[in-house]
């Protein structure tokens, strides 16, 4: 099979929003009167983010998941994407199952898949989404004001928990297993809570380094400092309760563990109720963490509400 016969087969659907999709030199959008797009991009490296025994329907899923959950974090409505491909050869299998799970994920989102590029290489996968926001309204990451409440949605480290079963640093029970196993590899991009708090967050991020670095993002463009409650931290690692881990490392899980695609952003205090309802309205969990102080950094309070000293620091790829 060759590439063309490859785009064809795989990755050409008639667009259902675009000008025009899969096929010619340039897609074409036209954006809606009074709208601004909102674009990014995220690869993803064999090896790096992935392990290669990862089933290529979680692949397909996760690749596009960690790119919607970008525009989740921005409060933007998911409206097409372009995927890059290196492949090594040309393996219909893995075709298939890698775009039954883009093409699921992107249907469940209305996101039409507009173009590309397909060529020969070490596998390596990008995508670059796009998606609308009302202008003026997209959640940015330098909005946060001294008192802010902090929230978090879902749930969080499980990834890294099931990251850690796979290196054979961790032994846990096959079902929780295979519950944080979903978590690592099938993420839920929070869109509609992204949308839902158009004009009630002051900030917004993803997480997808973990907790701390991705809240520093927030605190660092907002100029303002935090305090993270660990009582209220401590619930978020959906498997904690099963695995009755030791605090310190429910903790450095929960607050650096990655790859959890959960949002985490701040409102003013005077509108928890209204928080509260865009989670209800987004049927996801979101819990309030902690608080936005003057100066700057982050402070971890300890049950007894006394400063917690740790060593724990999120990913960096080059640290
Ligand atoms: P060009 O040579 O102009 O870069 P190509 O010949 O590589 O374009 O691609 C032909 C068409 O197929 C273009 O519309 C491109 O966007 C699309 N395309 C290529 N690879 C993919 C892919 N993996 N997924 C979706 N569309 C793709
Ligand atoms: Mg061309």
């Amino acid at each position: 099979m060759g590439e063309f016969d490859l785009i064809d087969r795989y990755f050409k659907r008639p667009a259902a929003q675009a000008v025009l999709g899969v096929g010619d030199d340039c897609a074409l959008w036209a954006p809606r009167a009074g709208m601004q797009l909102a674009l990014s991009t995220d690869m993803l490296v064999e090896g790096r983010h992935f392990l290669s025994t990862v089933s290529p329907e979680a692949l397909g899923h996760k690749a596009l998941a960690v790119n919607l959950s970008d525009l989740a974090a921005c409060g933007a409505k998911p409206c097409a994407f372009l995927l890059s491909l290196a492949l090594p050869r040309v393996d219909e299998n893995w075709l298939a199952g890698f775009s039954k799970g883009l093409w699921t994920l992107a249907d469940q989102f209305h996101c039409d898949l507009i173009g590309g590029d397909t060529t020969q290489g070490p596998l390596n996968l990008n995508i670059t989404v796009m998606g609308e926001v009302p202008a003026g309204q997209a959640l940015l990451r330098s909005g946060a004001q001294v008192g802010d409440d902090i929230y978090v949605s879902g749930h969080l480290g499980d990834a890294r928990v099931a990251l850690e079963v796979f290196r054979g640093n961790l032994s846990v029970p096959t079902p929780v297993f295979e519950a944080a196993r979903l978590r690592m590899e099938r993420p839920t991009p929070r869109v509609a809570l992204g949308q839902a708090l158009r004009g009630l967050a002051t900030s917004a991020a993803d997480i997808s380094d973990g907790l701390l670095g991705d809240l520093s993002h927030i605190l660092k463009a907002s100029h303002v400092g935090a305090v993270l409650e660990a009582a209220r931290l401590m619930h978020l690692l959906a498997c904690g309760e099963e695995l009755a881990l030791p605090m310190q490392d429910q903790l450095r899980w929960i607050l650096t563990g990655g790859d959890d695609y959960e949002l985490v952003f701040t409102a003013p205090a005077a509108l928890r109720e209204q928080v509260t309802q865009a989670g209800v309205l987004a049927q996801t969990p979101v819990t309030c963490i902690g608080h936005i102080t003057n100066g700057s950094g982050l402070t971890l309070l300890d049950t007894e509400g006394q400063p917690l000293a740790h060593d724990f620091v999120s990913f960096d790829h080059f640290a």
